[in-house]
């Protein structure tokens, strides 16, 4: 006799790297979940900014169980037919002229790093390493990823650093300016920055990245991965700027909840990524690509993304209704399904009370860092959810308003 899993089986058999809430789901439509005792809630968290679609839309549900019937994997000795697919997709889509594909952001990142340290070698030699990211950008957990990230928290304690890694500050340019040289090898940037509180780029700052790129021979990399695949309205948020970066990273939305990561880079650059060397035994599995090929397809239509930005005005329209009756935010920000709103200084680094509240009262949220709260639902979620979610975290706002 099998017996349910609890919360307390997370402490006793997995890893303490994480701290999740008390209640544990286990069904998913659209953007409602249940929990083990039938709790009902309304999902504004989208699994981070992962499940594009909700949970188990009907046509990946279609797409992941006719591939799954079909083939799952083979290893890249071979290529097969759905990632072939989703890599013309993408360079149809975009910028890009060649693919990468990989199961995760982070796994995205690093081949964008290793590849521009690869061009550079290749195109100007071994001096030009430099690699300049930004304070509080988050750019994955493997150790290349935490050390470019801004968030030092993430990389100190596990040995040393690779080095070359040098941070300027975002929506800075004159911070850049002053790192740019010779040995820079490429620019890492997030067209908005998600994990560290949701701060859109200026467009002055990414043209200005752009041309010091070029006046240099640095790359510019966007990661997207969490803007990416209609998040904000367009299919990349590189779209809203005019700025078109060399290399380009994606995943969370691309999978709408199946682990997929791609990495998108023009010819010339894509070129030095030669045979061997580099590679992952899942990147490019035909279930992944299955998947995100429908996901992409179905996203990236006149239609829904049209209808982001028309809930991106619904979702404003109650944050700004909630905050005139209770002040709790500064300010409400963000591009289309990828929103903050900043605490205001009342509730100053209480944005994380929220949440087990919003889960008492029904509706799942999410923070980036401690002063802001996120939304990142589904880019097809129904107006009456919103309405019902909103009602529902307006109520947990009240509650934190009244614990004063
Ligand atoms: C989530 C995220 C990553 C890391 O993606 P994983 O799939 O967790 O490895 C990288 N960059 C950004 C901007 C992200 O939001």
């Amino acid at each position: 006799m099998s017996t349910t899993p609890t919360r307390q089986d997370f402490d006793q058999y997995m890893a303490p790297n994480y701290s999740p809430q008390p209640v544990i789901p286990v069904h998913g439509e659209g953007s409602r979940l249940w929990d083990q005792q039938g709790h009902e809630y309304i999902d504004f968290a989208g699994g981070i900014a992962v499940n594009a679609l909700g949970h188990c839309h009907p046509v990946l549900v279609d797409a992941l169980k006719t591939q799954g019937e079909t083939l799952w994997h083979l290893s890249n000795v071979f290529t097969n037919e759905p990632a072939l697919k989703l890599a013309k997709s993408l360079v149809e889509r975009t910028f890009a002229d060649k693919v990468f594909l990989c199961s995760s952001g982070g796994e995205a990142n690093e081949a964008a790093l290793k590849l521009a340290r690869r061009y550079a070698v290749e195109h100007h030699g071994e001096h030009k390493d430099k690699i300049i990211s930004f304070a509080k950008s988050f750019h994955g957990r493997t150790f290349f990823t935490v050390s470019v990230g801004g968030q030092p928290k993430y990389s100190q304690g596990f040995g040393p650093v690779p080095g070359g890694i040098l941070h300027a500050d975002y929506n800075d340019l004159d911070s850049v300016r002053q790192l740019m040289g010779d040995d820079t090898c490429a620019i890492m940037v997030e067209p908005m920055q998600g994990e560290g509180g949701l701060i859109p780029a200026d467009p002055e700052f990414l043209q200005g990245l752009r041309t010091l790129c070029d006046e240099h021979n640095a790359l510019l990399v966007f990661d997207e991965v969490q803007t990416g695949v209609g998040r904000t309205g367009k299919l990349y948020a590189y779209e809203h700027y005019g700025v078109t970066p060399d290399i380009l990273t994606s995943a969370k939305a691309l999978g709408g909840g199946f682990p997929v990561g791609a990495m998108l880079a023009t010819d010339d650059v894509a070129k030095s990524l030669a045979i061997g060397t580099h590679g992952s035994t899942y990147g490019g599995n035909p279930l992944a690509s299955a998947v995100a090929l429908a996901a992409l397809e179905f996203i990236d239509t006149p239609d829904v993304l049209a209808g982001v930005n028309k809930r991106h005005d619904l979702l404003r329209g109650h944050l700004e209704r909630i905050n005139e009756k209770h002040g709790v935010f500064s300010d409400i920000r963000g591009l289309g399904l990828l929103m903050g709103a900043q605490m205001s200084d009342a509730f100053e680094g209480r944005a994380k009370e929220i949440l087990p509240l919003a889960i008492e009262e029904g509706a799942m949220a999410l923070i980036a860092g401690p002063n802001v709260l996120r939304l990142a639902p589904s880019l097809v979620m129904p107006e009456a959810d919103i309405e019902e979610g909103m009602a529902r975290l307006e109520r947990a706002i009240e509650r934190l308003v009244a614990k004063g």
